[in-house]
């Protein structure tokens, strides 16, 4: 395989992006009271596992039948969009003991929304998972970890807590399966919370490939468990603290 100039650079392109994504998951950036990147957990060597942007007809019926196999609780992030678009899922989900939060109604990015606006997705949100699941979300997490101070104060007004990640699988990025799983074995401790996607774009709300999460989370949990993890939810997690 030869490689062009243009190939290298674009690679090097997508290194410094996972870098970057990588070292903001680890540190963030702006207030962080009311905001959980991980849990303790230490004494019980927890980790939680959060799919968000679902749920999705493609992928979330395939990832809820493989928790179900491991017999693994987790935490899924709605958006409300999908959540009112797909609430036979969104039933699923929380019918088989999952959790689920707010990821806001259409995916925007927080950080740029006007007061009147920033409510809105925040309520709509919490009442289309409400509607769908009957379950009213208690944590939020932004789309793309994106929150300053008035998202977090807009949030912690509502009661909400907000949770981030510690381990990205990088599951939306062109990185391959075998890469992804790498990932997640890689920065994986005692406390972690780690994000999938089970549905979602980078950029818009729908239409991510996600075969590459579905592929690899069978086996990830095998490998957490064999290393001593018990998996939780991430409002389970979060309470360890
Ligand atoms: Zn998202």
């Amino acid at each position: 395989m030869v490689f062009t100039l243009a190939a290298i650079s674009s690679l090097l392109v997508i290194a410094i992006i996972v870098a970057i994504s990588s070292y903001y998951e680890y540190h963030g950036f702006g207030l962080q009271v009311g905001v959980f990147r991980h849990g303790a957990g230490q004494k019980r060597r927890l980790a939680a596992l959060t799919f968000d942007d679902g749920p999705s007809a493609a992928y979330t019926p395939a990832i809820l039948d493989i928790l179900a196999a491991k017999n693994v609780k987790a935490t899924f992030f709605l958006t409300g969009q999908m959540a009112a678009k797909h609430t036979d899922i969104a039933r699923r989900v929380t019918a088989e003991g999952h959790e689920v939060g707010n990821h806001t109604y259409s995916h925007v990015n927080m950080i740029f929304l006007k007061a009147a606006a920033l409510a809105d997705e925040i309520d709509r949100g919490h009442q289309a998972v409400l509607d769908a699941t009957g379950i009213k979300p208690v944590l939020f997490r932004p789309p793309r970890g994106l929150f300053n101070n008035t998202v977090r104060q807009a949030l912690l007004a509502r009661g909400y807590r907000i949770v981030l990640w510690s381990v990205s699988a990088a599951d939306w990025s062109v990185l391959s399966a075998p890469m992804i799983a790498w990932r997640v074995r890689h920065f994986v401790r005692p406390g972690a919370v780690i994000l999938f996607h089970d549905g979602g774009a980078l950029v818009n709300n729908a239409g991510g490939k996600r075969d590459k999460t579905v592929a690899v989370l069978s086996g990830l949990i095998d490998y957490l468990h064999a290393k001593g993890y018990t998996l939780v939810t991430a409002g389970e997690l979060v309470d360890s603290h």
